[in-house]
């Protein structure tokens, strides 16, 4: 007789409830396991096969509560006991498995599989434990699909959960975790109301001996209840238990996020490079700077080897070094800072600081780089270091680092034992070319200069700009001879003209000369002595070069006093002026008279200006005491004139200096309105030096011609001006220098010349004067090659201003005779 049987719906509701939460709360223990080890694995395993075979065993029995049979029902413990064993231990057993190879298939299949047995072996040993008057007879067909059913759920929620569980950081993941856990309760309870459907309960009459065979080892649907309530009770305890744990990791795992999220936007903005690189220097990760730095994109660069921002000469250096440390045991580096190079994605190599820390973990080991461009700071450095050591004009080793390099050499010389030579060159001139022509044209000249001189160094050798006009060059290993010659083929080089702009410019150097080890044993002596010889070559009328000699240090002594008793004696009235008059070749008349100064030095008794002009000229002296001559000479004339005596052209010397001052011609106007001095009787005289730069020179020579001043070239044959030169200045008179005078009686060549010159001149309309003129031949001469003037010892030496007033008197009383024997 087939029994008859039904459902109460709120127990098979709540069993599958029980079902479901049973997998929500083990699927959620499992997840737990593979982040966990030891121990703490083993109580996860533990909690999490109970939780799920207490859950599978709880809905069973509910569900068989909610079963009601029209006979009687007891429960055989023993099969009881072994039906939740066998669920606890096949969930146990699956939970291992699965949680080892989480993202294989073939885990999660063999888990299901384990599983699913759980279940169904669970089910059917607990439908065994049943003790009734009735037969189970299952229907082979539902029995397989209950089984089926069981696995293929249970393998559903499976991969449902771990496929969640990997992409964690999605949306409403526990949503979707509650979804296969009601997959897995759908396992659980599909199984079981299959297999109940599998079961038709054939009663077998009142068979007492099977029912009471059983009655000591079987239990009730009271304590049924119990056991359920008390299972019910621990699965809930593992529940809330695991939960709470659970928030607790993921308000941390919540935290580590957080952090991680500051970390990424704290790494993606920061202004250095930060780049990550795995054991094979392949790179994983990039942030903005690092694409600012080097120019490629994130996407264009993860997956490539670090190669490629390495200059290709650093590579085979950087790989090794990759290799070398990973090989070295995993020894940790932290922050290690180093400077090198880097190499853009345009292929240009530039300077980076590079921090390094190495990160190991488990087998493999990363690279973590911060990386800051430091190109600009080099650049800078650079600077620096070249305005320190360089001049910036020329680009050439300055002061400081000549003084360095020279003590450098002098130890290597005295190891050698090898002479060593420094030349001192100052350039002539320059400061006229500089304060006529602007400060560009003497840029532009310094630098051309240091370019042809260069040539003449090698390597060990070493020219430096001392300053303004000044070059010092070094040559170690160098003899006084090729000392000598290469000083003078620099001096030739130079002599060349420069070309810039429309001027074509002429220049030439003095050079000093000192050799280690007979002029000194130290840097600063050597410069010093060198120097020293330049002022001589100076005096010796420049363009040359001079070795120093000991001899020379007395005499910078002897200028250095005269410089100083030179500003005294402005103060001290100790300048005097004399006066040579310049006279007509063929009546003998006094035309005119020359300026010429003289120092009274209280001890050194009279010092020829010919000592102290260029030093005055040198030194700036030479304003103060060019206007101090105007003015004292512009007054004499005048004394004279009031006197009553015969006006005579005062003639007076200009220097170069003087001349370019900006303020001379208001100076000489001043001058001339204080003194009321008629200006034809004035004659300034220039020499040849003035001329020279013809754009400054002409406009000041016809504002003084205007004035009624008269102007006169001295000198004249000792500089560099042609004839035909002077065509364009508004000159009026003349000076042969005293130079040809003095041998124009021994000499043909220089008769020739001074013939030309009087011709020349003539033909011009100057009036020329001889200068120098000491006998009576050499005053015939000139008067046979038609010289207007002359001046000399002949007919007097510069004398005082009351010597004068006598020749004057004298010349004025032989007028007079004269005028009267024409009569
Ligand atoms: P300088 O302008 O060529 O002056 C002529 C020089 O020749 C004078 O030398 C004069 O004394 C000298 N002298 C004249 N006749 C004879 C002679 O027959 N035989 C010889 N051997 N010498 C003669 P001093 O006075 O010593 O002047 C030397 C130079 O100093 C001048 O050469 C001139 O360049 C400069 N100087 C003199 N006074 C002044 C001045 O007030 N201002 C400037 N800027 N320069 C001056
Ligand atoms: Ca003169
Ligand atoms: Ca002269």
């Amino acid at each position: 007789m087939e029994l008859t049987s039904y459902y109460n719906i709120t127990l098979v509701f709540i069993s599958i409830l029980i079902a479901v939460i049973a997998s929500y709360a083990s699927l959620n223990i499992v997840s737990r396991l593979r982040r966990s080890s030891g121990m703490v694995r083993y109580i996860w395993l533990t909690a999490g096969a109970f939780s799920l075979g207490f859950g599978i065993w709880s809905m069973h029995f509910i569900a068989m509560l909610a079963h009601h049979l029209s006979i009687p029902v007891m429960y055989d413990t023993f099969l009881v006991v072994l039906s939740i064993v066998l669920a606890v231990v096949a969930c146990a057993i699956a939970f291992a498995i699965v949680s080892i190879g989480l993202n294989r298939g073939l885990f999660i299949f063999i888990g299901a599989a384990f599983i699913s047995a759980g279940i169904a072996l669970m089910h059917y040993v607990g439908m065994e434990a049943m003790v009734m008057d009735a037969a189970i007879i299952y229907d082979p067909l539902l029995f397989v699909l209950s089984i089926i059913i069981a696995f293929v759920a249970s393998l559903a929620a499976l991969y449902l959960f771990f496929y969640f569980e990997k992409n964690a950081n999605q949306k409403y993941t526990h949503l979707k975790k509650i979804a296969s856990s009601l997959v897995m309760g759908a396992a659980i309870s599909g199984m079981h109301f299959t297999g109940m459907a599998a079961a038709t309960y054939e009663s077998m009459g009142i068979d007492h001996n099977h029912a009471h065979a059983h009655s000591s080892a079987a239990i009730n649907t009271t304590v049924m209840g119990f056991s359920i309530g008390i299972g019910m009770f621990l699965l809930l305890t593992i529940i809330l238990a695991s939960t709470f744990l659970d928030r607790r990791f993921q308000q941390k795992t919540d935290q580590l996020q957080f952090l991680d999220n500051m970390y990424q936007s704290i790494i993606m903005t920061a202004n250095d490079a930060i780049v990550l690189a795995d054991s094979n220097g392949n790179i994983i990760a990039w942030n903005n700077a690092a694409e600012a730095i080097f120019y490629y994109k994130e996407n264009e660069i993860i997956g490539k080897n670090l190669d490629v921002i390495i200059p290709v000469n650093y590579r085979k250096a950087h790989n090794k070094g990759l290799k070398d440390f990973i090989a070295s045991g995993k020894e940790q580096i932290i922050g290690k800072s180093v400077e090198l190079e880097g190499l853009r994605k345009n292929g240009e190599v530039f300077s980076i600081e590079l921090t390094l820390s190495t990160l190991t973990n488990d087998e493999n080991t990363y690279f973590s780089g911060i990386i800051r461009d430091i190109s600009e700071r080099k650049k800078n450095e650079k600077k620096i270091t070249e305005l320190v050591y360089r001049d910036p004009l020329t680009n050439l080793p300055n002061r400081r680092f000549l003084n360095n390099y020279l003590s450098l050499s002098i130890e290597q010389a005295a190891i050698n034992h090898q002479s060593l030579a420094v030349l001192f060159i100052d350039l002539d001139r320059f400061k006229y070319i500089n304060d006529t022509l602007g400060h560009s044209v003497g840029d532009h000249l310094l630098v051309e200069v240091s370019k042809r001189m260069s040539k003449y160094i090698e390597k060990k050798d070493m020219l430096a700009r001392q300053g303004g006009d000044e070059y010092i060059l070094i040559f170690p290993q160098m003899n006084h001879q090729h000392a000598a010659k290469i000083s003078q083929q620099i001096l030739d080089e130079l002599l060349m003209p420069f070309h810039f702009e429309d001027n074509e410019l002429f220049i030439s150097a003095s050079i000093g000369i000192s050799m280690y080890p007979e002029d000194g044993g130290e840097a600063d002596l050597l410069v010093k002595n060198a120097d020293t010889a330049m002022y001589r070559a100076k005096d010796n009328g420049k363009n040359n070069y001079q070795f120093f000699t000991s001899d020379m240090n007395d005499l910078m002594a002897k200028k250095m006093r005269l410089e100083i008793g030179l500003r005294k004696a402005v103060i001290n009235n100790e300048l005097e002026l004399y006066y040579q008059p310049q006279i007509h070749v063929n009546t003998g008349h006094i035309k005119g008279v020359e300026a010429l100064i003289r120092w009274n030095h209280p001890k050194m008794g009279t010092v020829s200006p010919a000592e102290f002009i260029p030093l005055a000229e040198e030194t700036g002296l030479i304003i103060q005491i060019g206007n101090w001559v105007i003015e004292t000479a512009c007054r004499q004339a005048k004394e004279w004139e009031i006197q009553g005596y015969a006006p005579v052209r005062m003639s007076i010397n200009i220097s170069a200096r003087q001349f370019q001052q900006t303020s001379f011609v208001d100076t000489v106007m001043e001058i001339i309105e204080n003194t009321k001095i008629d200006p034809q009787y004035l004659e300034l005289e220039l020499t040849e030096t003035i001329v020279q730069d013809p754009v400054y020179a002409i406009p000041v020579l016809n504002q003084l011609k205007e004035m009624g001043i008269k102007l006169s070239l001295d000198d004249f044959g000792t500089g560099y001006s042609s004839l035909s030169y002077l065509k364009s200045f508004p000159l009026d008179t003349l000076k042969i220098d005293r130079s040809f005078i003095s041998t124009v009686n021994e000499s043909g060549k220089d008769a020739a010349i001074v013939k030309t010159i009087i011709n020349m001149a003539n033909s011009l309309d100057l009036n020329v004067i001889a200068e120098g003129v000491e006998t009576n031949e050499q005053l015939l001469s000139l008067k046979q090659d038609g010289c207007d003037e002359y001046q000399g010892y002949l007919f007097s030496k510069p004398v005082k201003a009351l010597e004068v007033q006598e020749l004057l008197q004298k010349c004025m009383e032989e007028k007079s005779l004269e005028q009267i024997a024409e009569v």
